[in-house]
């Protein structure tokens, strides 16, 4: 008899945005004709750049065609995107990663989620707390944890590591040991950014654990303060013991496109394995499992990676960090303790006192008639703040911080 994974099991229910969607349905039929204004999602809302629009038209009709048609492509991705994504991180990071190192995907969430399976079951990971799920709940469905611990609010075997006001919400090295160390700046959902002393205490710390880094940079394009790092890799010594993990979704508005990359050096230290092992079973993993990204979407990643494309991504970073410049200014106006907004789309906004994260979420809600993401939803660390998004129209925006102005103020 087939028996289902006691891995996935393990996984409590997915809370946090079937919830928020169940109370604005529920507050809708409540209040019929009022229009709930959403700040909830980490969903882009703006077009497509028309440079990169119309290199993907072009590879469009490149396949109408059976002279230029291409169907299967390597698994890594095209060789011109990973030459591309190369030069890149050289001309932009003063990094050097071979085209090699490059493994082009469908996005960062299912290389966030897939990358623990190449290493040990019993490999302890590290997750900042708050966190984007996917990290947890990936390493649950993996095997790597232990069941879900009601008393402490989380999974036995993974080791967290606390962000909160008295820290920036930058966590440091784990006192203890760990083997997946997951680190995301800017940070999801606290708008955090760390600096280059913060990541190298956790490269010291990979290097004396034998540990690996998994880095998100998936909101890298929008740190503008100069000595905050772009990439785990601006630090010495990375390029052995850190993976990264990068998105065209948040600044070339392909949340629906789908494309990204993840990095796997060939110099990636493991314990007990040879150089270059881990590169060598990512390959082998992407190879057996995954058919490579779409086409239509790597000709938009070599057309966004272009002087023109890039020009065109960072005016659309830039209209959701207006955005956020809004809903910052607007929030701190009124009072709240506010965080993040600056070098990224997130403001992490405490509640008033006395109020819990969906207390405040039900308040915003029901009085300003605005949706918000109550920060508990990120883990036990976030209770006590909401996450609100720069994602949206900026009419939209202007309203929704003109009516928690008027009916909070
Ligand atoms: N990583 C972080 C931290 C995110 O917040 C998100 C999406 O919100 C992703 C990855 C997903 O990126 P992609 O659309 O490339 O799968």
């Amino acid at each position: 008899m087939a028996r289902v994974s006691e891995d996935f099991m393990k996984l409590q229910s997915g809370y946090l945005f079937p919830e928020v969607a169940r109370r604005i349905r529920a507050w809708q039929e409540k209040n019929p004709g009022e229009k709930v204004m959403k700040l909830s999602i980490g969903n882009t809302t703006e077009a497509l750049p028309r440079y990169i629009a119309d290199e993907m038209k072009r590879k469009i009709d490149l396949l109408l065609d059976r002279n230029t048609y291409t169907g299967y492509g390597d698994e890594q991705g095209d060789t011109p995107l990973r030459e591309a994504l190369s030069k890149h991180y050289y001309d932009e990071y003063g990094v050097t990663l071979s085209p090699s190192a490059f493994f082009v995907s469908d996005g960062a969430k299912s290389d966030a989620a897939n990358i623990q399976s190449i290493f040990s079951r019993d490999s302890i990971p590290a997750i900042q707390n708050p966190a984007y799920p996917v990290y947890v709940d990936s390493n649950v469905a993996g095997g790597h944890t232990g069941s879900y611990d009601e008393e402490n609010d989380g999974y036995s075997g993974i080791v967290y590591m606390r962000a909160d006001a008295s820290n920036g919400f930058v966590a440091e090295p784990p006192k203890e040991h760990a083997d997946l160390i997951y680190l995301c700046f800017p940070n999801n959902p606290t708008g955090a950014t760390a600096t280059k002393d913060q990541l190298k205490a956790f490269v010291d710390y990979a290097h004396r654990e034998n540990a690996v880094i998994i880095f998100d940079s998936a909101y890298s394009d929008y740190i503008e303060t100069p000595s905050i790092p772009h990439s785990i890799y601006e630090i010495e010594g990375a390029e052995d013991c850190a993976i990264e993990i990068g998105s065209f979704s948040k600044n070339a508005g392909f949340t629906g496109v789908r494309l990204g990359w993840t990095i796997v050096p060939e110099t990636l230290k493991a314990e007990g394995a040879e150089d270059g092992t881990v590169h060598r079973l990512w390959n082998r993993r992407q190879c057996t499992f995954f058919n490579g990204a779409s086409n239509i979407s790597q000709a938009g990643g070599i057309a966004a990676l272009s002087k023109t494309g890039r020009r065109e991504c960072m005016q659309l970073v830039e209209y959701y960090k207006e955005n956020a410049r809004i809903i910052y200014k607007g929030m701190k106006e009124l009072g709240f303790e506010c965080y993040g907004g600056i070098d990224s789309p997130y403001i992490w906004t405490g509640c008033p006192s006395g109020m819990t994260s969906w207390d405040f979420f039900d308040y915003l809600l029901d009085k300003a008639h605005v949706a918000v993401t109550p920060g508990s939803g990120f883990g036990s660390a976030g209770e006590g703040f909401v996450r609100i998004s720069a994602y949206g129209h900026r009419e939209d925006v202007l309203a929704a911080v003109q009516s928690i102005k008027e009916r909070l103020g």
